[in-house]
C-alpha cells in the first residue's frame, strides 16, 4: 500500500553532537505526523541515532551500502552490518553516488539484490541531468535507470522498494522541478511499472520527489496525485524546515 513519506538525507553533514542535537529537535517535533518520517545520518552516527530515536516515529536509514556480505572491501559497509545496528531501509542510487563514485546501473542492481535478500527496504533514486531535460530525453533516461537496476526483480519485490525521482539539475541547486514536471514524471514512472508488471505494482509503490524541496514549495509538490512525498537534502538539516516539510501533508 502506497504511503506518504518524507526522508531527510543528511549526506556528509553533522558530527556526533550535531547529530544528537538535530535528532532531539526532530523527535520532539514529529510526534504526530501524516507521513512516515525517516532520516539518514552518516554511517558512524547510525547506531547512536537509532538509540536516540528509540520510541519515536522517526526511522533512521542508511545513505548507501555495499553489495557483498563481507570481505576485502576497505571502507565499505554491508547489509548485515546495517541490520545489526537496527537499520531497515537504505538509500541506493543517489545521484551523488552515481556522479562522484561511479555507481552504475549494473552495480546498483547488485546492491538492490543484496538489500532485498537481507530484508532491507530500498529508497531507489534516479533522475535525468540538465542536458537530458533540455534534449527532452528525461523519460528515456529515467526508464533505463529503473529498468537496468530493477526490472530483473519479481513484482513482489516492489513491496520493499520506494522510488525517488530526483532530477540532477534540481539537487542542491535551489532549482526545483515544477509541481507539473514532477507529476508528469511520476505518472510516467507508474505507467512504466504498469507496462512491465501490473497496475497493482504501479499503484502501490510510493514515489518520492527530490530536488530543492523546501517549506515554501513542499505543499504544492506533495499535492500532486502521483507524488507520495519527498527525499530532502539541504532542508532536512534544519529541524524547523524539515518539520514544516513533513507537515506539508
Ligand atoms: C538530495 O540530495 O537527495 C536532495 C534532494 O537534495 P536537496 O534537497 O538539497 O536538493
Amino acid at each position: 500500500m502506497r504511503k506518504n513519506i518524507v526522508a531527510g538525507n543528511w549526506k556528509m553533514n553533522n558530527d556526533l553532537s550535531q547529530t544528537e542535537t538535530l535528532l532531539t529537535a526532530i523527535k520532539q517535533q514529529t510526534q504526530t505526523t501524516n507521513a512516515e518520517v525517516m532520516v539518514a545520518p552518516t554511517f558512524v552516527n547510525l547506531y547512536p541515532a537509532v538509540n536516540t530515536l528509540k520510541e519515536s516515529n522517526v526511522e533512521v536509514i542508511a545513505q548507501n551500502m555495499h553489495f557483498a556480505a563481507n570481505g576485502a572491501y576497505t571502507g565499505e559497509i554491508s547489509a548485515t552490518m546495517l541490520k545489526s545496528v537496527g537499520i531497515e531501509t537504505v538509500i541506493l542510487g543517489h545521484s551523488e553516488r552515481r556522479a562522484y563514485f561511479n555507481e552504475t546501473d549494473e552495480l546498483l542492481a547488485k546492491k538492490v539484490d543484496a538489500a532485498l535478500e537481507n530484508g532491507i527496504r530500498i529508497i531507489f533514486c534516479f533522475g535525468e541531468e540538465l542536458a537530458d531535460r533540455k534534449a527532452n530525453n528525461q523519460e528515456t533516461i529515467v526508464k533505463s535507470q529503473i529498468a537496468n537496476a530493477l526490472f530483473h526483480l519479481e513484482a513482489s519485490a516492489f513491496n520493499n522498494i520506494i522510488l525517488a525521482y530526483e532530477p540532477v539539475w534540481a539537487i542542491g541547486t535551489g532549482e526545483t522541478a515544477s509541481p507539473e514536471q514532477a507529476q508528469d514524471m511520476h505518472q510516467f514512472i507508474r505507467q512504466t511499472l504498469e507496462d512491465k508488471y501490473n497496475s497493482e505494482v504501479a499503484n502501490n509503490v510510493s514515489i518520492l520527489y527530490g530536488g530543492s524541496v523546501k517549506p515554501a514549495n513542499a505543499k504544492e509538490i506533495f499535492s500532486k496525485p502521483d507524488v507520495d512525498g519527498g527525499l530532502i537534502g539541504g532542508a532536512s538539516l534544519k529541524a524547523d524546515d524539515f518539520f514544516a516539510i513533513v507537515n506539508a501533508f
